[in-house]
């Protein structure tokens, strides 16, 4: 029996090309061989029949090559082969189908007229044919005897350059019967009913497609397993660890409240209660602030900042970018100094204190990341607020909360997630929620339009500004591209500064370099500029409650995540607000996805849809979580199984908190955060 930690190089049962070609694909022993799972299946019991019309999903069709050759189509060269029907079944329609593959011309040596093949791919229309370009394909070869490449569910693999499909699969089947299966085991195992060898077997060679969930299941709550011990273990060590308690002193907090003109909303109360709570407790904090765009973040940060204050630490807040650290740096000038608090600004180009003329060190510090790695000494640093906005991943989260002495931790978010994602990347956080919109807002309507005449829009834009509004025009673009057909920022410009010679219009992209582009802002939040041309720079936290009409030009080039966003830069101020939706109409999945912001301006309806349109993979990408390389992401849709994983974390982390116990063996699932630079600051 081969135990699983065997090195390939070892098996006599592969060539030395064979090792090398897996070792290349990150496969170097015998149990990672078996860990490289089935991407799909072909049920092979039955074919698809021939098509007789292009389009559709993939197929998977076997037949029998009658003519190929190498062609030249245009500057492509290509590999055409024409398969016959040799399913026995009836034909739908022509009885032979195309299949092209692009600069592939070595195929004419794998694949020739009079071999059987089984081929996958999406049959559609050239001139008139129906082909299939780059299908996936098997040469049926005639075996003797019972075959595991024919008349069953038959896995099919991600390539592995070097080995071909046929050969991986026997080597899977030889593995399984070959492997020893208590080498297989876990140092814990998640489901001990359904043993580990046989998951293995029914995900690689399933009797049914049910078979293969069910392992995959298994597989799935493993990896969320090792990802919620992460957390918990996390979780736990800074619960363990010495924070310090503030906010026994709350006379700033009254004064500040004192001088608001306006009622703080319940769900901002509640979360500053819920900060307070943690500030007073001996361990650190380590909350979430999860909130819709322009429900009132800013003033939890700075209510819960003026409480450290008050006990004489400092508080900083870290801002994504340095359009919003200004931002910020205004914000809290005018709350905070009317209380004699001082403030200061640490961005990479510019560094500022408010309190010339008072004497101390700042005592609230707004900065961008750059807060972070660079030598801003603190002197007495008792919470870092995180204006996170998804800008900022887990990774960097935690570095800086992952120190000896630890200041007290908020994290806020604008962009509300699906609480699976929510338990996964945030699971080591306490969560507030703010789910109620300040009074005193217009009410905001949303429209999706396909080409709508120009004309029409100049006007309409006229009539908002002519009412002393402001709007943003949204490109996806900074500049024209020979590659995407989208319009730019840029262009754009130009042409509404001529529709809009009577007012003044400002340009706003990434390329602009800091200083000007902080002083557009102003100028916008001045009322100066009417209307602002713009690409996403102003995604993130821009405020100005004047403006109150967005249009998105391009917008299915956006994600729901991103338009949400965008939208939650108008609908501030008391005007009614409106977001148009700009679109060619080509294509169904980008109206099916524009209609949702038709329908909901709710934040978590929103991330709900995005996870259902793009799938987590996609959606964990954009918020670049750190949890690229998960192998099931599709799983994280699962909550029952999640919650599975949580509770299974939470029984071994409460039985042994810094895994040094009976659960010594789990430690090694464990990763450590790299190094924290503040610490060491
Ligand atoms: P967020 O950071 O959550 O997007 P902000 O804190 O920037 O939201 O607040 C958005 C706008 O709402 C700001 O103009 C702010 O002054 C205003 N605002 C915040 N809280 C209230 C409230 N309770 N009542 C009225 N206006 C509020
Ligand atoms: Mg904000």
């Amino acid at each position: 029996m081969i135990p699983a930690d065997t090195e390939l190089a070892a098996c006599d049962f592969l060539k030395p090309k064979e090792v090398l070609a897996l070792s290349s694909a990150g496969i170097n022993t015998a149990g990672e061989l078996l860990d490289w799972l089935p991407k799909r299946y072909e049920d092979r019991r039955r074919f698809d029949a021939f098509p007789a019309a292009p389009g559709g999903p993939a197929i998977c069709i076997r037949g029998l090559v009658v003519d190929t050759r190498n062609r030249f189509g245009g500057r492509v060269r290509f590999y055409e082969a024409i398969v016959s029907d040799a399913s026995g079944e009836p034909a739908l329609g022509p009885a032979t189908i195309t299949c092209r593959w692009f600069n592939m011309p070595f195929l004419s040596k794998v694949l020739a007229a009079g071999q059987e093949v089984i081929l996958h791919g999406k049959p559609k229309d050239f001139q008139g044919r129906i082909v299939i370009d780059h299908p996936e394909f098997e040469v049926i070869k005639d075996d003797s005897g019972p075959s595991i490449h024919l008349e069953r569910i038959v896995p099919v693999y991600r390539n592995i350059s070097g080995i071909p499909q046929r050969r991986l699969r026997e080597l899977q089947y030889f593995l399984l019967e070959e492997i020893d299966p208590a080498s297989l085991t876990l140092p814990f195992d998640v489901d001990p009913t359904y043993p580990r060898h046989e998951a293995f077997r029914e995900v690689h060679f399933p009797d049914s497609i049910e078979q293969t969930e069910a392992a995959r299941r298994r597989f799935a709550l493993e990896e969320f397993f090792t990802l919620q011990l992460n957390v918990v273990w996390r979780r736990a060590r800074i619960l363990q660890s010495n924070g310090r308690v503030l906010g026994k002193k709350t006379t700033l907090l009254k004064a500040f409240y004192e001088n608001l003109p306006f009622d703080l909303t319940g769900a901002q109360k509640r979360s500053i209660k819920e900060v307070l709570a943690d500030l007073r407790e001996p361990r650190p904090m380590n909350r979430l602030l999860q909130g819709d765009v322009g429900s009132g973040k800013t003033f939890v940060a700075m209510a819960s900042m003026l409480l450290a204050v008050d006990s004489g630490a400092q508080a900083a807040l870290m801002a994504p970018t340095q359009i919003l650290a200004e931002q910020h740096y205004l914000t809290f000038r005018q709350w905070l100094e009317p209380l004699g608090v001082r403030v200061a600004l640490r961005t990479a180009n510019r560094q500022e204190n408010s309190h010339i003329e008072l004497d101390g060190e700042p005592q609230v510090i707004i900065g961008t990341h750059a807060l972070l790695y660079d030598s801003v000494a603190f002197e007495d640093l008792g919470l870092i607020v995180i204006d996170e906005q998804h800008k900022f991943g887990v990774i960097q989260r935690g570095r800086l909360i992952d120190q000896g002495t630890r200041p007290d931790v908020l994290v806020m978010t604008a962009t509300p997630i699906p609480r699976t994602l929510t338990m996964t990347i945030y699971g080591d956080l306490d969560v507030s929620i703010l789910d109620e919109r300040p009074a005193g807002r217009g009410k905001m309507v949303t429209g999706l339009r396909v080409k709508p005449k120009q004309t029409d829009l100049t006007k309409f834009v006229k009539s908002q500004l002519d009412e002393g509004r402001q709007a943003y025009l949204v490109y996806p673009l900074v500049e024209e591209s020979d590659k995407l057909k989208a319009e730019s920022a840029t262009a754009a410009y130009e042409k509404w500064l001529k529709r809009l010679s009577k007012y003044e219009v400002g340009l706003i992209h990434g390329k602009i370099d800091p200083e000007e582009k902080e002083s557009i802002m102003q100028r916008f939040r001045d009322g100066e500029i009417d209307v602002l041309v713009a690409t996403t720079v102003i995604e993130v936290g821009v405020d100005v409650p004047n403006a109150n009409l967005m249009i998105i030009h391009n917008s299915e080039r956006f994600g729901l995540a991103q338009l949400h966003q965008l939208r939650g830069r108008i609908g501030r101020g008391e005007h009614k607000s409106y977001c148009i939706l700009l679109t060619d109409g080509k294509s169904t999945d980008a109206m099916e996805k524009l209609a949702v912001m038709e329908k909901t301006s709710d934040g978590f309806l929103i991330a709900e849809e995005d996870l259902r349109l793009r799938g987590p993979g996609d959606v964990l990408g954009t918020m670049q979580s750190g949890l690229g390389d998960l192998r099931f992401p599709d799983f994280l849709a699962d909550t029952a199984l999640l919650r599975e994983a949580r509770t299974l974390a939470d029984e071994i982390i409460a039985a042994d908190p810094d895994l040094s116990g009976p659960h010594k063996t789990l430690f090694p699932l464990i990763h450590e955060p790299p190094a924290d630079p503040i610490a060491s600051a």
